[in-house]
């Protein structure tokens, strides 16, 4: 249990009410800040404003996924309040105060470490993006049914990048009777991709790989879809791109060739949003209560 751990839950959507609900259950002490336009009333958890907020008690500081603006600033949808973190609300909290984040930016780093702070960004971790690559995957058919008049069933489908996502939306897609091949750089990963039933092509041959697609799925984070494999693909695919702002994939050369080509940001918090937070408030809760074991183990 968290029994009297102050947490401060700055900012977010509605993924963070479930970060709110685990805490609560575990009975942490939270400070609610940028929800005051929230009428789900939380028990057991304090709505203030930042300027309110004594740091000198804040063992733990959750920020939303997307952490602060490159000037500090905390997106909420639950308040219009102008909420700025800065290197003194962290140099006021106890040194054993963590800061966690879904990501990061040059901002939240300097002011962390100026403070002395721990920093987590929750997304870098293998098992937050594992559990995060089911709503992904569930989001990608999803849009793949909507923006297609064919069937998953015996279409060829190509995916690029066999990580977390990749072999998640790869396994989805071959469940439902797609004929899957599979572009990725390392060896290993085109064997794991043959082992699993899958075809695999070498990333440097994917231009020789794609005249019969009808959907392409990208997961690299780097320019992959370039003008010469674009050039090589039918008209009809559809190209959804998973990957990280701004892509793998060269926007201005697919509307050119007449190529449906779709940036699919942050399908998880869109088409799951209750799952995607309960992810983070699993995981969220599983690192605060080690931490509060190591600090009960330090003490004693
Ligand atoms: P991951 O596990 O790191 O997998 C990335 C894949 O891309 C790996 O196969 C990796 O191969 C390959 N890759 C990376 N850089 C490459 C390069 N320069 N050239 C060739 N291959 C490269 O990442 P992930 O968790 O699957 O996430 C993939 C992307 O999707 C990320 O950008 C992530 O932010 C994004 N994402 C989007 C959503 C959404 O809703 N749209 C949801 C979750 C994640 P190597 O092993 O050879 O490096």
């Amino acid at each position: 249990m968290l029994t009297g751990k102050h947490v401060a839950v700055i900012g977010g959507d509605a993924r963070q009410l479930e970060v709110i609900r685990k805490l609560i259950e575990l009975d942490a002490k939270i400070s609610l800040i940028g929800f005051d336009q929230l009428d789900e009333g939380f028990v057991g958890a304090t709505k203030v404003q930042l300027s309110q907020v004594d740091f000198s008690t804040i063992e733990a500081i959750v920020l939303p996924v997307s952490g602060t603006s490159s000037e500090g600033e905390i997106e909420t949808i639950f308040s219009n309040e102008k909420i700025i973190l800065n290197e003194n609300h962290l140099k006021a909290t106890p040194k054993h105060c963590t800061v966690f984040s879904g990501i990061s930016n040059e901002y939240l780093k300097t002011i962390v470490q100026a403070a002395k702070r721990k920093l987590v960004e929750l997304f870098e971790r293998d098992d937050v993006a594992i559990y995060n690559s089911i709503p992904t995957m569930e989001g990608t058919l999803m849009m793949v049914i909507q923006n297609t008049d064919i069937t998953i069933h015996r279409s060829n489908i190509v995916i690029l990048g066999f990580g977390r996502v990749g072999m998640s939306v790869a396994r989805a897609f071959h469940a439902l009777g797609a004929n899957v091949k599979v572009a990725a750089r390392e060896n290993h990963l085109l064997a794991r991709v043959y082992e699993m039933g899958f075809q695999p092509i070498e990333l440097d041959q994917l231009a020789n790989e794609v005249s019969n697609t009808d959907v392409c799925i990208n997961t690299i984070p780097a320019r992959v879809l370039t003008a010469t494999v674009l050039a090589k693909m039918p008209t009809r695919c559809l190209i959804i791109d998973l990957a990280s702002k701004p892509g793998g994939t060269d926007f201005r050369y697919a509307e050119k060739r007449g190529i449906k080509a779709m940036l699919a940001p942050g399908l998880p918090g869109i088409v799951a949003p209750k799952t995607a937070g309960q992810i983070i408030a699993n995981v969220l809760s599983k690192l605060l209560l080690e931490e509060q074991n190591n600090i009960e183990e330090e003490q004693s």
